[in-house]
């Protein structure tokens, strides 16, 4: 997109320019198949965010906020107009050990926060499956983590947030009690409602740096959901690997893993595991090869011959594991597995990956995604990973989850295969919305305005609509995914898509 096709924002009266617009990047997905040039700006308070908003006022820009940029797709992007990126406003601001609660900035990332508070003997509540994730985006997309069954999403810790909207006078603080409709739209609201400026977490207590960790095989979707079933009213976190590569009698075969905190006392090294050294990722694969470099030798693999043999060996691996063993593990082994590999995307250069998560009600899950696998083999772009997660539903306005399950599928991006895919992810819509499902915009690429629509519940796109009017009514924080969906005036198509 040319930068000046930029996205209409009325003009305000010209003021004298603080200001001004440059800083002309390349901004991109995290999966690299989406990107587009925009003026960048990177503030260090809300005064710095307040007067890039008066710019794209004065200068008729659109604004899209950014945290680590780890949305897969084209959530955190802006082409042609200005990205605000809150990675600078990363200070810890107030932390209290005795009762685990922590205000920081939007930018702080995951892995700053668990850094800080684990030597206290406190954990994140929910995490990504990666730990570069900032507090705003994971507000903003109200992430889940592997206990979302258990405990709910991010939102559901947060205890209170400082928000800077376009027009809502300045920075408020909000809780769940002084503006629920806020509360609950701001969380989930995909960054179009304003900034997030503070936040105050609930964090959880733990007793070891450590989780005991077990591994189940499954043949099939049907018993994967059978073993999360049984396990999940006393597991602290549930998380199944699908072969999704594997067809005929094998198909939706994986492995279950379980994960418990200890109880004080229960590990044997006490509070040293409690260590941020202990929770150290090694930098070296086997001692020898160096983790930066992994990806080289991931590459391959990175076609469906490597999965098939790496899928296979990873299969048998846990099946051959005697079913009884039980290990302990870090946290951060444990959560940012993804993270162990620095740079594992980059055996997708140079097309990229998108990822396709979608969330089905119990009842239907099974024969859901049963039916996706089909079609993507069928299609013979079968995924070269799939994740299987049990959620909850929860109050937030725009929200993913259900009371049901996620699947969650990495495909490969390249010039060949991009047109086919994006009309493979059409025929996987078509399963979700036959299923009663939903779809989450923090790993969205291929939905259209039609699906986004048709999945939202009309009442909570009516309330959503009220929110953008009240706090951003000309429209000024918009996305390439928020326009791909909802056009430009987001508050008008979701009033007439919720007047259905
Ligand atoms: C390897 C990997 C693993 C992942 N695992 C999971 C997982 O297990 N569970 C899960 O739920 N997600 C997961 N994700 C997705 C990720 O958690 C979300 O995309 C998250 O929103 C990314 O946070 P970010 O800071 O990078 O935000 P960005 O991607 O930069 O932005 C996300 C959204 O937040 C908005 N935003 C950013 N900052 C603010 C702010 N201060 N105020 C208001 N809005 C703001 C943006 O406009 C955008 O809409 C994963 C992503 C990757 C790459």
């Amino acid at each position: 997109m040319d930068m000046h096709e930029s996205v209409a924002v009325p003009r305000s009266a010209p003021q004298p320019a603080g200001l001004r617009l440059k800083h002309i990047e390349r901004v991109e997905g995290w999966g690299m198949a989406v990107g587009g040039l925009s003026h960048v700006f990177r503030p260090t308070d809300a005064e710095g965010v307040r007067a890039v908003f008066d710019l794209a006022r004065r200068e008729g820009r659109s604004v899209g906020l950014r945290g680590g940029g780890n949305s897969y797709g084209d959530a955190a992007m802006n082409t042609g107009g200005i990205v605000l990126d809150l990675t600078r406003m990363d200070r810890v601001l107030a932390w209290d050990p005795a009762t685990g609660v922590i205000d920081v900035e939007p930018g702080v990332t995951i892995e700053r926060l668990w850094k800080t508070i684990i030597g206290d003997g406190w954990w994140p509540a929910v995490v990504s499956g990666t730990m570069f994730t900032t507090m705003g985006g994971c507000a903003a997309m109200n992430i889940h983590g592997k206990n979302n069954y258990k405990v709910g999403t991010f939102g559901d810790h947060v205890v209170e947030f400082d928000f800077l909207a376009p027009d809502d006078g300045g920075v408020r603080t909000v809780t769940r009690e002084n503006d629920p409709d806020l509360f609950h739209g701001a969380i989930s609201g995909f960054g179009m409602l304003g900034c997030f400026t503070r936040l105050r977490l609930q964090t959880k207590r733990v007793y070891s740096g450590r989780l005991r960790v077990e591994a189940f095989d499954t043949h099939s979707v049907g018993e994967m959901i059978e073993s999360f079933e049984e396990r999940a009213p006393d597991a602290d976190y549930l998380v199944g690997w699908i072969d999704c590569i594997k067809g005929g009698r094998g198909l939706g075969r994986g492995i279950v893993h379980r994960a418990n905190y200890l109880a004080p006392g229960e590990d044997p090294d006490g509070d040293l595991t409690l260590a941020v050294a202990a929770q150290g990722l090694p930098d070296k694969i086997l001692g020898l090869f160096p983790k930066s470099l992994m990806h080289l030798l991931l590459r391959p693999f990175c076609n469906n011959l490597g999965v098939r043999l790496i899928n296979a060996a990873k299969f048998h691996a846990g099946v051959l594991h005697p079913r009884s063993v039980v290990y302990l593990q870090s946290h951060t082994a444990f959560a940012f597995l993804l993270d162990y590999v620095p740079n594992w995307k980059f055996a997708y250069k140079p097309g990229g990956l998108i990822q396709y998560q979608s969330f089905i009600p119990k009842e239907a899950a099974e024969s859901a995604f049963e039916e996706q696998l089909r079609i993507a083999q069928g299609a013979g772009l079968p995924p070269y990973l799939g994740v299987f997660k049990k959620h909850r539903p929860d109050p937030f306005l725009l929200t993913h989850a259900v009371d049901g399950y996620s699947l969650a599928f990495d495909f490969r991006v390249t010039r060949r295969n991009r047109a086919q895919l994006w009309h493979l992810a059409e025929e996987l819509d078509r399963v979700v919305l036959d299923h009663g499902g939903r779809f989450y915009f923090a790993k969205d690429a291929t939905l259209r305005p039609d699906v986004a629509r048709a999945f939202l519940p009309a009442e909570n796109m009516r309330k959503f609509a009220a929110l953008k009017r009240r706090c951003d009514p000309h429209n000024l924080l918009q996305t390439d995914l928020s326009r791909r969906l909802f056009g430009s005036d987001l508050a008008a198509t979701m009033e007439s898509a919720g007047a259905r």
